[in-house]
């Protein structure tokens, strides 16, 4: 296990990492009643600087949770924005960093955590984040038996903490069973996503993904990668349904978040996908996403924001 940083953030304060506690008793700690953001930074190779991947796409995004869950909050996204700076650079962390932004509901009239509550909070926490270990080699997917929450339960497309129990229950019974991770059905049986991350089919060429009425979250990492795919490659986006047995007979498959970058799948359900090693497109994405989140291509400067560290 690796040890802690020295710093969080909560309500407006830097405070030390054990000083960064809600009640027990509050709606965001009890029914995991809060919205939040995973943003990572990255460290270039050339200037040594950390850069913050799409810092603003994430808070804007975070308004949208925020709204649709009819919460506010005491922050503006410029100091939510400042605050995430802050954060990193007095940690004066080393590696590359996971960012987790949550805004939560307190304790609500009477301790009831039905009621509505305008007493709201935000912590924000950073901790050293390696590359996942299937980004070279791929990993070996199933289809959950789990359905993915739909839009008249749980609103799939905004990042609720509540939604992912709906991905723990599918991602821990997929490691029990002997997978890395897992594609989740939406209601209508069609390939929504994975627990953590957004998918995309290569079929001919094509990269063809579900839309964002599946029951999917509205990915910024796939909102980067169809647009390298496109600005940088000249590939067809198609938006449309994804059968599960059409999945099996991709040519290419994988998994896009800020958490998976680009995780190629190369089995499904123990069925080989293309080749069985990640593919051709794949790869050449995964390398044109790399050099846009460390800030390598002159192109996509405006989707970092870089901390100076000392
Ligand atoms: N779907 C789900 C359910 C997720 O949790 C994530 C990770 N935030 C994604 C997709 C990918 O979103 P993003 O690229 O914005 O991280």
């Amino acid at each position: 296990t690796q040890a802690a940083p020295r710093y969080a953030w909560l309500n407006g304060k830097i405070v030390p990492w054990d000083d960064c506690v809600l009640h027990g008793r509050t709606q965001g700690a009890f029914w995991g009643a809060n919205v939040f953001e995973g943003i990572r930074a990255y460290r270039c190779s050339q200037d040594r600087q950390l850069h913050v991947f799409r810092l603003d796409d994430h808070l804007a995004r975070l308004g949208r949770s925020m709204k649709s869950v009819r919460m506010d909050i005491a922050y503006s996204v410029a100091e939510l924005h400042e605050a995430c700076l802050e954060l990193v650079r007095a940690n004066e962390f080393q590696e590359e960093v996971h960012l987790c932004v949550v805004a939560y509901f307190g304790m609500g009239r009477n301790f009831d955590p039905l009621s509505h509550t305008g007493e709201t909070g935000v912590h924000i926490t950073a901790v050293p984040m390696p590359r996942s270990e299937g980004y070279r080699t791929g990993v070996a997917a199933c289809v959950s038996s789990w359905r993915r929450i739909s839009d008249d339960t749980m609103p799939p497309r905004i990042k609720a903490g509540a939604n992912y129990q709906n991905s723990r229950l599918a991602h821990q019974e997929a490691v029990r069973n002997g997978f890395d991770t897992t594609l989740i059905l939406n209601q209508w049986g069609r390939i929504a996503e994975a627990p953590g991350a957004n998918v995309i089919m290569v079929r001919d060429r094509k990269l063809v993904t579900p839309p964002g009425t599946s029951g999917v979250l509205e990915g910024i990492t796939l909102d980067s990668v169809l647009r390298l795919a496109q600005d940088e490659v000249g590939l067809t986006i198609e938006k449309r349904d994804i059968d599960r047995t059409e999945a099996y007979v991709a040519d290419e498959l994988f998994l896009c978040g800020t958490l998976a970058e680009i995780l190629p799948v190369v089995t499904l359900d123990r069925l080989v996908i293309g080749t069985g090693v990640p593919g051709p497109i794949t790869r050449h994405l995964q390398h044109l996403y790399e050099r846009a989140v460390r800030a390598a291509g002159v192109d996509y400067r405006d989707w970092v924001t870089t901390i100076s560290v000392r």
